[in-house]
């Protein structure tokens, strides 16, 4: 017997940073093609995928903002560095044979199409992997609540964050030995502890409109075709 798919529609959130690999910068194409490969196995389980990815790995504005400079245009660099992302991904996407369209939240008809929640509707049901670019296109707002929105805006049945870790800990287990991992949590624990997994504007987004987050690791291939058979290890945020 076949594994139950826990969820029908996702968007899967993968930071700039995970993109880099072990260089320090930019995009490591083997991890972008390793990524590539679990969002195949993601759609040949029938479920239909949308992206959000970040632009850590290349700019944040608050790096402009720390040495004085102009946070909005720090901001815009950031969304711009998030469209090359989605760029680098698309590119991998086709590699492993999938149909994958960019939508930007900042018009850019050269490169990319412009989001708009129909478009982004359509080419879903079309069965193409759709990568929202830009961020929300607006500054002081990063690709997590960017991810909240999207999955909101298209209906999403979970928002999948793929992180450096296997779920929300207590505190970093990369550098305290004593943290825990959580099972689950609700939306509002995670906000009320503090925990460091996405922003509070991404979380609040996520709790008012009852999508579940659901946070692995995103370095472990296979990983997602796992949690969405409801097994790997994970935090599930819910309710
Ligand atoms: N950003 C923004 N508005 C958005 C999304 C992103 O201004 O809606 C900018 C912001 O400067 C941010 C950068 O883009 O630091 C990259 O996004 P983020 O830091 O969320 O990337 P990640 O940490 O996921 O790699």
């Amino acid at each position: 017997m076949t594994d139950p798919i826990a969820y029908k529609r996702v968007l899967l959130k993968v930071s700039g940073e995970a993109l880099m690999g072990n260089q320090g910068f930019g995009i490591d194409v083997e991890v972008a093609d390793r990524i590539a490969a679990d969002v195949k196995q993601a759609v040949d389980l029938g479920v239909q995928v949308a992206i959000v990815i970040g632009g850590g790995n290349i700019f944040r504005g608050v790096a402009v903002a720390s040495r004085g400079g102009d946070r909005v245009t720090g901001d815009h660099m950031g969304m711009l560095a998030t469209v090359i992302n989605s760029l680098a991904l698309r590119t991998s996407l086709v590699k492993y044979g999938l149909d994958a369209v960019v939508l930007s939240a900042i018009a850019m008809p050269q490169l990319c199409e412009s989001f708009s929640q129909r478009k982004a509707m359509w080419n879903i049901e079309q069965g193409r992997v759709v990568i929202f670019a830009g961020g929300t296109g607006n500054p002081y707002f990063t690709t997590d609540s960017a991810a909240a929105l999207r999955a909101a805006e298209i209906g999403a049945d979970a928002l999948l964050k793929g992180t450096q870790v296997d779920g929300i800990y207590s505190a970093d287990p990369k550098t305290d030995p004593s943290a825990e991992r959580y099972d689950r949590l609700t939306h509002a624990q995670v906000i009320q502890k503090g925990l460091n997994v996405m922003d509070i504007a991404a979380v609040a987004l996520t709790r008012e409109n009852r999508i579940p987050i659901v946070v692995f690791s995103i370095h472990e291939h296979g990983g997602l075709a796992l949690i969405l058979k409801g097994q790997g290890r994970s935090t599930v945020v819910h309710e």
